[in-house]
């Protein structure tokens, strides 16, 4: 459930008229809906109610600060894959020890600045970079908390380039090699084992491939233990799916997920991390645009507006679909006819949607696509020299813009030109 609801014939965000704020803000700008963030961070939280848990933000999803302060102050955790996003978290007042770092390539800069402002715990995605981490935590006289990401080489039925838990996939430790390079670790002077990590992919519909691979971490739990490991806690990563397709899709819901956890992990008595992302801020935002011009072709009509690729990458990097709706509500038996939904950039994969059927519209009309809060704005460029695109927050009957857009003067300033072609050294 979100915020983003018609209340009198006009879409609102919470109580705000979304009409309003583009007026205010100018489009297209990305809308969240504070509620909405809010209740998705509870829904989770309170999925694992009873056991030992922290729910760490996968902040990739979407990090603006204050989406990050909104749900620090809620208690949550946060799951870095950068440098860049451990300083949001810690901007955002997350303390180190709700910090964890996961991602394939940590380099020697990120590791040493993530152990001098404390963490929870390093994902370690290979053996090289075990190896790495040992040597700057030593270097720094300090012990580096550690879990093992495992490749559990399960199929977690999503698009191909979101699903990460297959034995072909870059990511994680071969469960298979999993033992001789827990043993390995114990060996080393700068690492400390705490437990084991799994992240098989995102948008994930069906509980199924999670708990298969859930089942093998439990068993690699028990052979570790075994072992001699101290495995006191279970990273469990995120990839919980939302519904894109509101007519045709309904992926489990975290209370669901919560309780399949239990069944799986919960007699192990380890402390238990999930990850979510997209579930958090998928439906908690919108991007809002404007039609440009309806432009009827041969045996095909296009709406053009003013959002492209580059604010919204989705559609053209994973044929995502977004509902799309207006911000005008259509008249009730109102007629439906196929568009293309198109932006302005000069590559037919700036396509939104293909054929879609829409209500009657027309240029200056407004436009919702929906479930646009998660890996919407993080992906955004200025491909095209198109500014980067604005997001606004909602709550109650408030609204505000916490990233404003740059305006062109900004844009060209952020380069410089060498004194070789003309420029001024000094500027
Ligand atoms: C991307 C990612 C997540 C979040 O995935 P969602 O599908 O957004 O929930 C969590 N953990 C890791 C390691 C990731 O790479």
């Amino acid at each position: 459930m979100d915020h983003f609801l018609y209340r009198d014939g006009a879409l609102h965000a919470e109580d705000v008229p979304v009409a309003e704020i583009a007026a205010a803000v100018g489009t297209p700008f990305y809308l969240y809906s504070a509620a909405t963030l809010t209740r998705h961070f509870r829904l989770f939280d309170e999925a694992l109610e009873g056991v030992d848990h922290l729910v760490c933000y996968a902040m990739k999803a979407a990090s603006n600060q204050a989406i990050l302060t909104l749900l620090a102050g809620l208690g949550a955790g946060m799951d870095v894959v950068s440098g860049g996003e451990y300083a949001r978290a810690k901007a955002a007042g997350v303390p180190g020890e709700r910090i964890v770092f996961s991602g394939v390539g940590k380099t020697r800069e990120e590791i040493a600045t993530a152990l001098a402002g404390g963490l929870r715990q390093f994902n370690v995605e290979s053996e090289p970079e075990l190896a790495e981490i040992d040597a700057v935590a030593r270097q720094m006289g300090v012990i580096a908390p550690v879990t093992l990401r495992v490749n559990p080489d399960v199929d977690a039925k999503t698009h191909a380039k979101i699903a990460t838990g297959k034995s072909e996939n870059k990511f994680g430790i071969p469960i298979a090699r999993a033992r001789a390079v827990y043993a390995h670790a114990a060996s080393l002077q700068g690492v400390k084992v705490v437990g084991i990590d799994v992240h098989i992919g995102s948008q994930l519909t069906d509980l199924a491939p999670f708990r298969a691979a859930y089942r093998k971490v439990a068993e690699l739990t028990g052979q570790l233990r075994a072992d001699g490991h101290e495995i006191s806690r279970l990273d469990l990563g995120g990839g919980l799916g939302i519904p894109y397709e509101r007519s045709n899709s309904a992926p489990p819901l975290p209370v669901e997920y919560g309780a399949m956890i239990r069944e799986e992990l919960g007699h192990l008595g380890a402390q238990i991390e999930i990850e979510p992302g997209r579930l958090i801020a998928g439906n908690a935002g919108i991007m809002v645009t404007q039609v440009i011009y309806v432009k009827e072709g041969e045996g095909r009509d296009f709406l053009i507006v003013d959002a492209a690729m580059n604010d919204l990458i989705r559609p053209a990097m994973y044929d995502a679909y977004h509902d799309i709706v207006p911000v005008i509500e259509p008249a009730p038996g109102a007629e439906s006819r196929p568009y293309d939904i198109v932006g302005p950039v000069c590559e037919t994969g700036d396509t939104f949607a293909r054929a879609r059927a829409m209500p009657p519209v027309g240029p200056g009309d407004l436009l919702a696509f929906r479930s646009a809060g998660a890996y919407g704005a993080v992906m955004a460029s200025e491909y095209n020299a198109r500014p980067m695109i604005p997001e606004v927050m909602v709550q109650g009957d408030q609204f505000a813009v916490i990233r404003r857009r740059p305006t062109f003067d900004e844009m060209i300033k952020r380069d410089t030109i060498p004194p070789w072609i003309g420029g001024n050294p000094a500027a």
